[in-house]
């Protein structure tokens, strides 16, 4: 290939490079399912790696959309049957990361976003190292914490006061993230988010077309 066609490939983002796979976590409430929805709008080919869920749905879910909603015994037998890349149990509910989307996704170069507690974000680095980029957001304070719960309206005192108290261990989790943001202000917290995603994706490593570009280009000097 001459190195014309592969600078046009370059500047396409279409010279070969290895899918990353982006981990977000943060506790209920920091914001992380916005960011999640505008990195998705911005970043169309980033894929979203849609979870299996045994909690009940929210009125503003979409089956297929946001989660599968399924019953235990099905997320059993998906877990048994290895389906599932990582699963937990979170706030008293089952959650997993099925595997066959992941792969399709990888297969064809393509980034996955995952939307995951701290340990399914552990359980796909141990799976996956040196494909695995992993960010914590934490909120500005805690009362602010309180305040989105309270505004989402759409879980019960009872399920707030859990994710509340369980908010304390996960952010006690943030050593084991390669990055962390604090979602003070969405749009600067968003434009840092894009920021990992442009620069994790030029790590020499990741651009498995470079040393044929370079090589082309040592050719033609
Ligand atoms: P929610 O019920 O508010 O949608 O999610 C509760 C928590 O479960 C969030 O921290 C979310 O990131 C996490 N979660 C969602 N899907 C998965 C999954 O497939 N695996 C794991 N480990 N956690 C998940």
């Amino acid at each position: 290939m001459s190195s014309e066609t592969m600078t046009a490939q370059l500047a396409n983002d279409t010279v070969n490079r290895r899918g990353l796979l982006l981990v977000l976590s943060s506790p209920s409430g920091a914001g992380k399912t916005t960011l999640t929805r505008l990195l998705r709008e911005q970043e169309p080919s980033l894929t979203l790696s849609v979870s299996v869920t045994t909690r009940p749905k929210r009125s503003s879910e979409v089956h297929g959309v946001h989660y599968r909603f399924i019953s235990i015994d099905e997320f059993t037998e998906m877990r048994d049957r290895g389906d599932l890349l990582e699963w937990a149990e979170v706030h008293g509910n089952f959650y997993g990361s099925p595997r066959r989307e992941i792969d399709k996704a990888l297969a064809g170069g393509q980034d996955i976003l995952f939307d995951i507690d701290y340990q399914g974000a552990m359980q796909v680095r141990e799976k996956a190292a040196s494909d695995v980029v992993s960010i914590f957001i934490l909120p500005p304070s805690i009362p602010e914490l309180k305040n989105r719960l309270e505004r989402r309206a759409e879980d019960s005192a009872d399920v707030i006061a859990r994710r509340l108290s369980a908010a304390k261990i996960e952010i006690d989790r943030w050593r084991d993230y390669d990055y962390v943001l604090v979602n003070d202000d969405l749009e600067r917290t968003f434009g840092r988010l894009r920021a990992i995603l442009v620069a994790e994706r030029l790590r020499r490593d990741r651009q498995t077309g470079l040393p044929d570009f370079v090589q082309g280009l040592l050719n033609d000097l």
